[in-house]
């Protein structure tokens, strides 16, 4: 059996593990990173599209930001639409100047693919059977089926970063976690469509009939979501009917609406606010999905995972350069506060634009008041524009070895 020593064995190559592979990387730290699914799977899976402040900065100071500042879409502003009319928030004035960059997480995934890559450090696609071992001791494990072979990677820490139907959160033992969770009576059914998208920004609906969002991948790709129940089949939704309740849904009474276009992707997504606490079991670290999922509503996921694994850099660098485990013991308490306030924002978002099938007429009213007030108070749009382009980060960049150049994205 092939053996391995590391210092950090990375379960998954989302964007959570492969963040954190390559910020040890830029450390001299060593990692392995074991992945069950294929490359073109992992690069393919259609996602997250919304990176905020903190995200794009932090792609740009590890020099993996190319793509992005070639590709991504910089928005400077939303629009909350209810009642037939769309408002727009504008993000950069009400932040000092921040905002959000549209750019697919196959994207962030396949750029950080190749950084991997160009490293030569290991990364396994297409791992079998993979399982995590020796938790209670000071060597963990790591053991999969590669090709012909089984492996076995001896590590100092392992990261799991695994998502939500990953391995390494049911690993720990029971009893140890937390779980607070909450699962939304809706879903969204998302579309990828080959037209333009007709506005630079996003558009969040409240509608009678529910909740609707468009978006973009490129300026030739559309993106589009609508609440549907959360086991709706996709199967019984016609090219047809899905453009008809989203322009039922979104057409404004000005005579916006989006182009309509080809239909290449579509699937729908159930909803929940999910968090595992602590996350941390001995030298076992959950980041990212792993650990929590918010609702997409609030657009937090990617950028939660990302947060996490700068948290953890910190913390692995500080120990193997100054012999420092503070950090490590903080590490879950740190994370822990910005997922409490992103699910918060994200419950919020989710639960203000969505319309509940036990809701009152009471409920709809109110959240028209909601989205009145929010669309017509400084004080109101300012706080949804500093959740929403992400609040400041809860570690430098520097501590990471990092310099800041977000500038360079302006
Ligand atoms: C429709 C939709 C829209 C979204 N929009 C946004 C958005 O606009 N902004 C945002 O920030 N977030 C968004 N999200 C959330 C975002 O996609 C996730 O939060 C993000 O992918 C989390 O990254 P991760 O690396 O933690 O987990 P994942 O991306 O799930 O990566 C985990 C990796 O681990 C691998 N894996 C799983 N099991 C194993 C195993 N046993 N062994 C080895 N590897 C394993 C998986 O194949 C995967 O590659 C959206 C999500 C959805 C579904």
């Amino acid at each position: 059996m092939p053996a391995h020593t590391t210092q950090v064995g990375i379960v998954g190559a989302g964007p959570a593990g492969l963040i954190l592979g390559h910020l040890l990387h830029l450390n001299g730290l060593d990692s392995v990173i074991v992945e069950n699914r294929s490359r073109e799977y992992v690069i393919d899976r259609v996602r997250a599209g919304v990176l905020e402040q903190g995200t794009v900065d932090l792609m740009t100071a590890m020099g993996v930001g190319q793509g992005l500042s070639q590709a991504g879409l910089r928005h400077d502003g939303l629009y909350i639409s209810f009642q037939g009319q769309r408002h727009r928030i504008d993000l950069a004035e009400l932040t000092g100047g921040k905002a959000i960059t549209v750019y697919g997480q196959n994207e962030v995934v396949r750029d950080l693919i190749d950084a991997r890559t160009g490293t030569k450090r290991p990364l396994y696609f297409e791992a079998d059977n993979v399982s995590v071992g020796g938790l209670d001791s000071d060597n963990p494990v790591i053991r999969f089926r590669h090709g012909d072979a089984d492996h076995e990677v001896r590590c100092d820490f392992i990261a799991g970063c695994d998502g939500f139907h990953g391995i390494c959160r049911p690993s720990i033992p029971d009893g140890v976690l937390t779980i607070s969770e909450r699962v939304y009576p809706f879903g969204w059914l998302g579309i990828l469509a080959e037209a333009a998208p007709s506005s630079d920004e996003l558009v969040y609906t409240l509608h009678e009939r529910g909740f609707a969002l468009f978006s973009m991948r490129s300026p030739k790709i559309t993106r589009l979501y609508l609440q549907v129940p959360p086991d709706e089949p996709i199967d019984e939704w016609s090219d047809d009917a899905i453009w008809d309740e989203m322009l039922t849904r979104m057409t404004t009474r000005d005579g916006w609406r989006p182009n309509i276009g080809r239909i290449v992707q579509k699937g729908v997504t159930p909803m929940r606010s999910f968090v595992a606490a602590p996350m941390r079991y001995n030298r076992l670290f959950l980041a990212g999905d792993a650990a929590h999922i918010v609702p997409p509503t609030g657009a937090k996921g990617l950028n939660l995972a990302a947060s996490d694994v700068l948290v953890l850099a910190r913390a692995l660098k500080a120990f193997y350069e100054q012999g420092r485990r503070t950090w490590l013991d903080e590490y879950s308490d740190v994370c822990l506060r910005r997922v409490w306030r992103a699910q918060r924002f994200s419950w919020w978002m989710t639960s203000t634009l969505h319309r509940s099938p036990d809701e009152t007429a009471f409920d709809h009213q109110r959240q028209i008041a909601d989205l009145d007030y929010l669309t017509s108070s400084i004080a109101a749009m300012t706080s949804l524009a500093e959740q929403y382009v992400g609040l400041p980060g809860e570690v430098s960049f520097e501590s990471v070895g990092l310099t800041r150049r977000q500038e360079e994205q302006r």
